[in-house]
């Protein structure tokens, strides 16, 4: 739909600087788009993709389909038994080919909730990724505990799942396993990524749909708040990314997007150096998933 990068630029540049997805205000009224146009794998409209979930998550809560936040986060803890995960490969990817081929099986995941400051319905956006081909998407245990009234997923063809549960999590490790009835196409999950290994993300900062960058995994660590396992990488993200793919060059999973520390040079924070991106290592999904690896 190129004819949105000329005629429409702006119109749509507008938009994305007031997203109704943010608390931001004052809030903005209902986008009226009501095409999707996502051009599997690259072209991305931003406008549409979020119009089209917003609407289908208030068609699903009108509807009485999903579940509630207290069920997700009833279920969202304790071990997943899958009967089995993709044997990951040794063939390498350029990045173009990482994206087209790792895409399908990132998702948006939008949180449905009553704004306090403008009473209006707004979706809050994070990122979850398929592990199964029968609808089981992994994403940050903190994505539960945020406030909404239910939860959908929206894959790169614009169609738009309700969440029917969680089939397991570990808070502490902060990671959710979630459930769309949908068929899904996994990621295959590899451990032992060594530092300086290349890796690249997919996710949705700040509710830019399907983001690819690129970096390497530049630490492993043992958190300093609670020694957990923990590794940092170079690859970008933010606010809507929590929950993505850390992929390796293979495009298996080696980790999930968690959270990102800003460093400060001085101590009133005016001074940014550094941000960085803290995953959970893929080991402790693994953990969580009982499962064996690949064909027999
Ligand atoms: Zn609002």
């Amino acid at each position: 739909m190129r004819f949105l990068l000329g005629a429409l630029l702006g119109l749509v540049l507008g938009a994305l600087a007031t997203l109704p997805l943010l608390p931001r205000h004052p809030c903005p009224d209902p986008l009226s788009a009501d095409t999707l146009c996502l051009q599997h794998p690259v072209d991305v409209e931003d406008v549409a993709v979020q119009e089209r979930l917003s609407r289908e998550l208030a068609s699903l809560a009108e509807r009485g389909i999903g579940a509630s936040r207290e069920e997700l986060l009833a279920g969202a803890s304790g071990h997943v038994t899958v009967e089995r995960l993709p044997a990951p490969t040794d063939e390498s990817l350029d990045l173009p080919e990482l994206y087209a081929r790792c895409a399908p099986s990132v998702y948006l995941l939008g949180g449905r909730y009553l704004c306090p400051n403008c009473e209006r319905w707004h979706v809050r956006i994070a990122t979850a990724f398929a592990v199964t081909d029968d609808g089981l998407l992994v994403t940050n245990h903190h994505v539960l505990e945020t406030d909404y009234e239910l939860l959908g997923a929206s894959s790169l063809d614009g169609r738009v799942y309700s969440v029917v549960g969680a089939e397991g999590g570990d808070p502490e490790a902060d990671l959710a396993v979630v459930r769309i009835e949908a068929a899904t196409e996994p990621l295959p999950l590899k451990s032992g990524s060594p530092v300086g290994a290349p890796v690249a993300v997919i996710s949705h900062p700040r509710q830019r749909a399907y983001t690819l960058t690129e970096g390497i995994l530049s630490r492993r660590y043992a958190r300093a708040r609670d020694g957990r396992p923990a590794l940092s990488i170079t690859a970008e993200y933010a606010v809507g990314s929590s929950g993505a793919p850390v992929l390796d060059e293979t495009g298996a999973v080696v980790g999930v997007a968690a959270v990102t520390q800003a460093l400060y040079a001085d101590e009133e924070e005016r001074r940014l150096q550094m941000v960085v991106k803290e995953c959970v290592p893929v080991e402790a999904l693994i953990a969580l998933l009982d499962a064996t690896q690949g064909p027999p």
